[in-house]
């Protein structure tokens, strides 16, 4: 190895600090619906034993009391009910709560139950009618209310969504990532789309941003890893859904974590030293990675649309290889790598692999 690289290294390793806490790193945690008092005195117990412990602290139990679902007849939550419930835990666990609004009835309803944070959900942030209402309800509010990110993938709408809120309310206005619906989103539920959460934070550096890994996964195996990445990204906190029996959730059931593992989850996350270029490389990569998923689902596209041509090609009785089209093919590409700065040897090697797999196909 390199002198050069090998002094980088070493000095790197011995600059690294160990797992510092950071000193402001927002948790909240509880289950997607209050489905019961019961429920929700599990989770609180949960969270104030946590809380005697040495580490990150959860700063609020969140659970929904209004539930947007895709379909009438699904359970939509116990509305001011859950309320009570809510009211209830904040007294017996000296604990915050936060819920989900959509409506100025909500917010009136959350103002006078004393619910100590509010959030606004992903269908409700696209919505620039519904949030310059809920924007109007909390004028001159001190609470701090938190916006998802809207469904699709548009900057300027989140972020407009934060400045009504920002207008009006005197409180803390944060904004919470919880990816976005594209065509397909596999492995996730919710692409995250990294660049979009990083940008949020390049561009509105005051706003305070944190990762709802249970929306973005979808699928409790996928959380963790997905709020490591938030934390490699140096995001603001997390909102994780959390659920005493995960398996008899009313709603958002297989993303829901059990108690201990949302104990094992916070204890795992590496806080890494976040000078320097580290961080930086860190969001590259993510959208690297995003890069490589697409080039891949691309890449298959094509190999679907060769496998068309080759049946076309034997219904009429034409050879596989047809080598006008090919030479075709490869200057076109030549011509694009030109403009595009590309090294020419390089895209002829990476067009001549595809064609090699293709023919395979049309055999
Ligand atoms: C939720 O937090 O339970 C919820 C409905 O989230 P989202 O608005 O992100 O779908
Ligand atoms: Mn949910």
């Amino acid at each position: 190895m390199h002198m050069r690289y090998l002094c980088a290294i070493l000095f790197h390793g011995k600059m690294k600090t160990e797992n510092p806490l950071p000193n402001r790193f927002s948790v909240f945690a509880g289950p997607c619906s209050a489905e019961s008092l019961s429920q929700l005195q599990d989770v609180a117990g949960f969270i104030s034993q946590w809380n005697q412990s040495q580490g990150l602290k959860i700063q609020a139990l969140r659970a929904g009391a209004w539930k947007p679902r895709t379909h009438p007849g699904q359970f939509e939550g116990y509305g001011r009910k859950a309320i009570g419930w809510l009211q209830r835990i904040k007294k017996e666990y000296g604990l915050a709560v936060a819920t989900e609004v959509a409506t100025t009835h909500h917010v009136e309803c959350c103002l006078k139950a004393g619910i100590d944070i509010l959030w606004v959900g992903a269908r409700t942030s696209s919505n620039p009618f519904l949030m310059q209402e809920i924007a109007s309800a909390l004028q001159g509010c001190t609470l701090p209310v938190w916006i998802k990110n809207p469904i699709s993938p548009d900057l300027g709408l989140w972020r407009g969504a934060v400045e009504r809120i920002a207008k009006a309310s005197k409180g803390t206005v944060g904004a919470i990532h919880r990816g976005f619906g594209i065509c397909n989103p596999a492995p996730y539920r919710n692409a995250p789309l990294w660049e979009m959460a990083v940008e949020m934070k390049r561009s509105c550096p005051q706003t305070p941003l944190l990762c709802d890994p249970s929306h973005i996964g979808g699928k409790r195996e996928l959380v963790a890893g997905i709020a490591q990445t938030s934390v490699d990204l140096e995001m603001d906190g997390l909102m994780i859904e959390v659920h005493p029996r995960p398996e008899e959730a009313l709603s958002d059931a297989p993303q829901q974590l059990a108690l201990d593992a949302l104990g094992k989850l916070l204890s795992g996350l590496r806080f890494r030293d976040t000078q320097g270029s580290t961080a930086r490389m860190t969001q590259i990569r993510c959208i690297l990675d995003e890069i490589d998923d697409e080039l891949v689902q691309l890449i298959s596209r094509r190999m679907r649309l060769v496998e068309e041509i080759g049946r076309l090609k034997k219904a009429s009785n034409l050879s596989v290889l047809q080598m006008n089209r090919w030479n075709a093919v490869v200057e076109r590409a030549l011509a694009q790598a030109r403009a595009q700065g590309l090294d020419e040897d390089f895209v002829r090697d990476l067009f001549n692999c595809i064609h090699s797999e293709a023919l395979r196909l049309q055999q």
